[in-house]
């Protein structure tokens, strides 16, 4: 439902929460952080509203430098904690709206290789989809890359990786995500209004469009895999 990522200078787990608490009025079920402690993927998750995941972050702090949220309204899987995102595996963490209407049929595939599910979520699929592309010696721009075609469905998409303190891909096929642009610091929201504490200075990706950011900027590209450049727009201040 809502999905916010930062590349951020100190502790970012506080700024995903705000960013999060401004898409609330769209509705949730559950919530949940994921950062890079020295490296390492960790995560923070909640059924119901924000407060009991800032509490489980009073009581665990997370302080990496990097980190993606997600608010939930539950479409595949009940709306508790197993089921809440971020989803992750050994490699990377992924937060995802929409629906990914061709999962079953993904998710029988991996598991006939062997493939162990957690949870009851459409998202899942994706977050081992990428891994399985791991494993087999890709980057995580070329398993990212490898695995957008394979997805039917509306969705935003917005992966950290274990070790990549300096990346975050998010990519766009029928529900909105935009670019914030930061000093030193770069940002995904599913909505321009998440960001607004952080920057002004925003883009829109395109439907087909996915992006690798990094502190000093974004690389977008289009279905085709070509660079394309998407226009910044100013969004006025107190909006
Ligand atoms: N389909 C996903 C799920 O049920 C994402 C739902 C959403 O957009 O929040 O977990």
């Amino acid at each position: 439902c809502g999905i916010v990522g930062i590349l951020g200078r100190g502790a970012v787990a506080p700024l995903v929460v705000d960013a999060l608490k401004r898409l609330e009025y769209r509705g949730y079920d559950s919530a949940g952080v994921a950062t890079l402690e020295n490296g390492h993927l960790e995560r923070r998750r909640a059924e119901g509203k924000l407060r009991n995941l800032e509490l489980k972050l009073s009581h665990a702090p997370l302080t990496g430098a990097i980190g993606i949220g997600h608010t939930r309204w539950a479409t595949h899987g009940r709306p508790n904690e197993t089921n809440a995102h971020p989803h992750a595996t050994d490699k990377l963490a992924v937060v995802h709206n929409g629906i990914i209407e061709n999962f079953r049929a993904l998710r029988d595939d991996l598991q006939a290789k062997g493939v162990v599910f957690d949870t009851e979520t459409d998202t899942e699929v994706v977050a081992q989809l990428v891994t399985d592309e791991l494993r087999q010696g890709r980057s995580p721009t070329e398993a990212v890359a490898a695995t957008l075609p394979k997805l039917r469905g509306a969705f935003a998409l917005v992966f950290l990786f274990e070790g990549e303190e300096d990346q975050l891909i998010g990519a766009r096929h029928g529900a909105p995500l935009a670019i914030g642009y930061g000093e030193g610091e770069m940002y995904f929201g599913s909505d321009a209004l998440a960001l607004a504490p952080f920057t002004d200075e925003i883009s829109y990706l395109e439907d087909g469009d996915w992006a690798v950011l990094s502190r000093s900027g974004a690389t977008i590209r289009d279905a085709q895999g070509h660079p394309v450049e998407r226009a910044r727009q100013t969004i006025p201040a107190g909006s």
